[in-house]
């Protein structure tokens, strides 16, 4: 099966022709670039074989909301992928509440949301990693259920594993796959028929330890920050 790879920019590249140029240099064919929402139309321009994505999106359809976008706004840009729930996002205060908004406005206009779990670093020492991701996945089920059909990616992105966290490690492959098969089970033991579900990992994914994760069957893919602005690193994911 072909890998899901997703490259989250995050605030970067400062300018539109850093983005093309980034674009022009990691195009492929199983990738999805979520750049800032200001570079989203120059990138679908250049892109030739990779997929669109975004980095948030507001669950109203239009209105008075000063500085949000909605989903209809980005799928006409060419959007098809909307990531929501990223830790840094949580971290600034988004709600499990906000994101169930969310998702149920992307699939509603048939987008994919890549939804991001994870365990903090407090979860993970006093050994509630398995709670807190349970506490953020079963708001998201129970929006689920209302739909019949929609393709839905869960990221599970342990917080402590992300780059830009202070001493951050990658997971350990082994342990990143069991807390996938764990969010898997629960979701398919929901039952929730005509539902299309895919699973990957995020948190310091890059050239050299990809593989690792990769190559199981149950890590269908990866959401990948800091490595995804590097096109020498993510052309080494790409590959493997
Ligand atoms: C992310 O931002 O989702 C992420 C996984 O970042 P990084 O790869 O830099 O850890």
């Amino acid at each position: 099966m072909k890998k899901i790879i997703i490259a989250n920019w995050k605030m970067n590249p400062d300018t539109e022709l850093e983005a093309v140029s980034l674009t022009q240099k990691i195009d492929s064919e199983n990738l999805i670039i979520a750049p800032p929402y200001p570079f989203l139309g120059a990138v679908r321009k250049s892109q030739k074989l990779s997929k669109l994505g975004a980095q948030d999106v507001f669950w109203e359809a239009k209105g008075a909301y000063t500085g949000e976008v909605s989903v209809t706004q980005l799928k006409s840009l060419g959007v098809q992928y909307i990531v929501l729930g990223h830790s840094e996002r949580r971290i600034l205060g988004e709600t499990n509440d906000a994101v169930v908004k969310k998702v149920k406005a992307v699939v509603s206009l048939g987008l994919i949301p890549v939804i991001c779990i994870g365990d903090g670093l407090s979860d993970k020492i006093a050994g509630r990693s398995e709670v807190a991701v349970m506490d953020q996945l079963m708001p998201t089920i129970e929006a689920l259920k209302s739909f019949k059909s929609g393709k839905i990616i869960f990221a599970y992105e342990p917080v402590w594993a992300i780059s830009t966290q202070k001493d951050a490690k990658p997971d350990n492959p082994e342990n990143a796959r069991n807390m996938i098969l764990k969010i898997k089970n629960k979701v398919l033991d929901e039952g929730l028929k005509g539902l299309e579900f895919h699973f990957i990992y995020g948190g310091s994914v890059n050239g050299l330890n990809a593989g690792g994760f990769l190559k199981y069957d149950e890590i269908e893919g990866a959401l990948v920050g800091g490595a995804s602005l590097k096109p020498d690193e993510l052309t080494r994911i790409l590959k493997i």
